[in-house]
């Protein structure tokens, strides 16, 4: 697979589960194809399956707020979804969708070579570090796997009835902030 926007119309055309049939529309992924951040989240909702677009609804909006608040953008990172398809009622991934859907994540991950990847919820944390502790014990901190590096955040959508847990997500994104001029000055 040679560009990013290649994959995105194949995941456009799936139908490797049931989603791709319930679906309005797949929603591959958005942003920038040369990103050092790369944002997976859990799923798409109602917005996102109208419009074909990750993270636009309310959740999107805050996730916009957050960026901002430490410095990016939208068109810094690169963002997608452990599973492309809206799930019926929004109910969780079920563990043969985000199978499914794996091959496409692995393959954006190649292609972006992403300096970190932010994980969005206990399901795409569940996605990268399976096995590991929950949200609530690993969210914010720096994870090295191998040659890829992880930082577990609770998701926006949790955040946005929960007050407590969006000053923890603030803090948090002010950390990743750190760990990013961290890796720059490395690399300097
Ligand atoms: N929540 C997600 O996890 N992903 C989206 O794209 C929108 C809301």
């Amino acid at each position: 697979m040679e560009n990013l926007e290649a994959l995105h119309e194949q995941i456009r055309a799936c139908r490797a589960c049931p989603l791709g049939f319930s679906r309005t529309q797949a929603v591959p992924g958005a942003g920038n194809a040369q990103a050092k951040i790369m944002i997976v989240g859990e799923a798409p909702g109602k917005n996102e399956d109208l419009q074909g677009v990750p993270f636009v609804g309310a959740a999107g909006q805050l996730l916009n707020k957050l960026l901002i608040s430490v410095g990016l953008s939208r068109e810094d990172v690169y963002i997608t979804n452990t599973i492309k398809c809206r799930p019926p009622e929004n109910r969780d991934p079920l563990p043969n969708e985000v199978e499914a859907c794996s091959g496409y994540l692995d393959t954006q991950v190649e292609m972006i070579k992403p300096a970190i990847i932010l994980l969005l919820g206990r399901h795409s944390l569940q996605r990268f570090l399976p096995g590991r502790e929950t949200i609530s014990k690993m969210h914010g901190r720096l994870v090295i796997e191998g040659d890829r590096a992880y930082v577990p955040l609770y998701h926006p959508a949790a955040a946005l009835y929960n007050g407590g847990l969006l000053e923890t997500l603030e803090e948090d994104f002010r950390r990743v902030k750190g760990y990013i001029e961290q890796m720059e000055a490395k690399n300097d």
